[in-house]
């Protein structure tokens, strides 16, 4: 799927990206890495996280257990509060949206099914994609973003980051210790 991007102030300027498509089809992982697609386009505020669930849950399977579905349901509801994954300038006024998450084990876990195997392309292996989107009325003052995905998430060592942003594109990988984009 293809998605056009405008940077803001270079109306003429259009980037065609890709790479979220490609994420999704990525093959066997590396627990602890991820990756983090950063977009703003008019007001919006677009962030899509794919990664393996080890990082999230710290497991890879659908719940089994009683305690396994606490944990799908505590990641969750982590997931379904991005104000707390992401921390925004005031400045910039951002509300966010319902956060849209994508995972055999999350769906397998909430029915109770099984999760079917073939689904889960690196063999023992499960990732997770969540798109988080926040709308904001003063988004010229965005200027950064503090991902704090890796207090949530502490299994999380590496975010490697795309960002299309006010100024063009621009890569990061992110850290514990450098865990703020800038534009
Ligand atoms: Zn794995």
């Amino acid at each position: 799927m293809k998605q056009m991007y405008r940077i803001a102030g270079h109306a003429t300027l259009y980037f065609c990206l890709t790479a979220p498509a490609a994420a999704l089809e990525h093959g066997p992982h590396v627990h602890g890495t991820g990756e983090l697609q950063v977009a703003v386009d008019s007001n919006t505020l677009t962030l899509e996280l794919h990664a393996p669930l080890e990082n999230l849950l710290g497991f890879e399977h659908a719940a089994r257990t009683a305690s396994e579905l606490e944990v799908v349901k505590a990641m969750t509801a982590k997931l379904e509060r991005p104000e707390m994954l992401f921390k925004l300038p005031k400045a910039a006024s951002c509300t966010a949206r319902p956060t849209r998450i994508e995972s055999p084990i999350t769906a397998a876990s909430a029915t109770g099914a099984r999760m079917d195997p073939k689904k889960n392309a690196g063999g023992d292996h499960a990732d997770l994609s969540a798109t988080f989107s926040f709308i904001c009325t003063r988004i010229d003052k965005l200027d950064s973003i503090e991902v704090a995905i890796f207090t949530a998430f502490p299994a999380t060592r590496t975010l490697n980051a795309a960002v299309i942003g006010p100024r063009g594109q621009s890569a990061a990988t992110l850290t514990p210790n450098r865990r703020v984009i800038r534009f």
